[in-house]
């Protein structure tokens, strides 16, 4: 049947609610599920890789993983795995060093953790070119696990560091490293957005980690203010933290999540419309 070409826009009114009336009285919330996959100090992250990725494949879901160059080439049989379930691969460094160029950087980080600032200062890049020799030997290594090239345009940086340092060489090494998205920035709820351009690098923020499922309540809560203010409630896990009880309490959590609200899953990439989408 040919569709008109222009619809009076009283004639789309029942359509709409009809739209609204089949999803019952739930409101819609979009949810982004990204992994930090490193499995190098922490080797029950690659015990716990498959039965994650079956999950992800049960439900359906297409997520990203972001990797350590270190565990790409240690275990490239699970990264290839990874890519060939249709997930997107990022970088988060080879060694998880931490994107830092300057000594007060490292003792702000040290304080917001509660840790030395001058063992974060030693773990530090310290120069733009030292982070972005990183960035290239990463993305080598991931693209070597998987056999193909020109793939990885992620970016996740260890302990979300961006977050309380400063941010202009960061971003400027990104762009050069061809980094087309990070996502290392916590959502800002007075300001909400889906996502926004820093220097020409997309950044996707994210809200809260598995570490929350021990007290669902609050995870709750933070899905409810994300499907208020209309932002993706982006979940970041950890493959050496979802042990078979703690990925079933994952599982629980969708659950929840889907009977309480019309969820869409989003992929990273399909927050900011895709790899073809200029938006520059
Ligand atoms: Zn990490």
């Amino acid at each position: 049947m040919e569709r008109p070409l222009i619809l009076p826009f009283l004639a789309l009114l029942p359509l709409l609610a009809q739209g609204c009336l089949a999803q019952g009285d739930k409101e819609p919330l979009t949810v982004v599920l990204t992994f930090d996959y490193e499995d190098l100090s922490h080797e029950e992250g690659g015990r716990n890789i498959d039965a994650l990725l079956q999950v992800l494949e049960k439900r359906n879901l297409s997520v990203a993983f972001f990797v350590l160059g270190a565990t790409a080439e240690k275990y490239p049989e699970k990264v290839r795995r990874i890519h060939e379930k249709g997930h997107i691969l990022g970088m988060h460094t080879y060694y998880h060093n931490l994107p830092l160029f300057t000594r007060e950087d490292a003792e702000r980080v040290g304080r917001v953790y509660g840790v030395d600032g001058e063992a974060e200062w030693r773990k530090s890049f310290k120069t733009p070119e030292a982070f972005l020799r990183d960035l290239m030997d990463t993305r080598a290594a991931i693209e070597r696990a998987t056999g193909k090239n020109g793939t990885v345009a992620a970016f996740r940086a260890p302990s979300m560091v961006v977050n309380w340092v400063s941010d202009e060489v960061y971003y400027r090494v990104l762009r050069e490293a061809g980094v087309r998205v990070d996502s290392s920035v916590y959502q800002d709820f007075e300001n909400p957005r889906a996502y926004y351009v820093v220097d020409g690098v997309i950044e996707v923020p994210l809200v809260t980690f598995e570490s929350r499922l021990k007290n669902p309540k609050k995870a709750l809560d933070l899905a409810e203010e994300c499907s208020k203010k209309g932002v993706p409630f982006h979940f970041v896990a950890h493959p050496q933290a979802l042990s078979p009880e703690n990925l079933r309490e994952f599982e629980d959590f969708l659950d929840l999540l889907e009977a309480r609200y019309d969820v869409t899953y989003l992929r990273l990439d399909e927050v900011y419309g895709g790899e073809n989408k200029n938006i520059y």
